[in-house]
């Protein structure tokens, strides 16, 4: 299975891609540990990115899409993997298309993690429930929205997007998710 995971903070993608990874056996690939690892270790990449990652800012598509593109040419490249935090805009789907092309590669699946902004508030700031918090998150989901709209008319367009609510308890989330991509057992 090659899959890519997409939805706004607090949606729990992270936990869905978890448990992917255990169920088949994928490949993680998440570039924002790619970038964050970069910074730390001080390569002529991260230092570039390092401005934009403390800011929160999207680091730019050429950077993102290199990365991706060296792990997908690499002696060892992933062959089942899920994606997680890219693409994230058009025209890193672009990029990955075509990517995936050379490679002989091809999504099986785009899974959308579908949450309302008002869930997502609650669930973020429900513990302490400070105005500045929800602004931040309100300002977040606003740009995932703006950013994510195009993506996913994208991968729709292509037959590929599985809009799974995010909502009920990890474990059902997830046979919904393996229901939607055909790999219940
Ligand atoms: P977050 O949910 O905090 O955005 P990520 O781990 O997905 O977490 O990403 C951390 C940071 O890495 C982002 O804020 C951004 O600066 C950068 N990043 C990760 N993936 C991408 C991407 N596909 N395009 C642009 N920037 C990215």
């Amino acid at each position: 299975m090659r899959l890519v995971l997409v939805g706004p903070p607090g949606s729990g993608k992270g936990t869905q891609a978890e448990k992917l990874i255990e169920r088949l056996g994928l490949t993680y690939i998440g570039t924002g540990d790619i970038l964050r690892t970069a910074v730390r270790d001080g390569t002529p990449m991260g230092k570039r990115v390092e401005p934009r990652m403390k800011q929160g800012l999207l680091v730019p598509d050429e950077e993102v899409n290199e990365v991706v593109a060296e792990l997908f040419r690499s002696a060892d490249r992933p062959n089942c993997f899920v994606v997680d935090g890219y693409p994230r805009t058009y025209s890193q789907a672009v990029a990955f298309d075509a990517l995936l092309k050379q490679q002989y590669l091809d999504l099986d699946a785009v899974i959308c993690f579908v949450v309302s902004d008002e869930e997502v508030i609650r669930r973020m700031c429900s513990r302490n429930r400070d105005d500045d918090k929800e602004e931040t998150v309100r300002r977040r989901l606003a740009e995932y929205h703006k950013i994510t709209d195009a993506l996913l008319d994208h991968y729709r367009q292509k037959g590929l997007l599985k809009d799974i609510p995010a909502s009920g308890t990890p474990e059902e989330i997830h046979q919904n998710v393996i229901k939607a991509i055909g790999a219940a057992r």
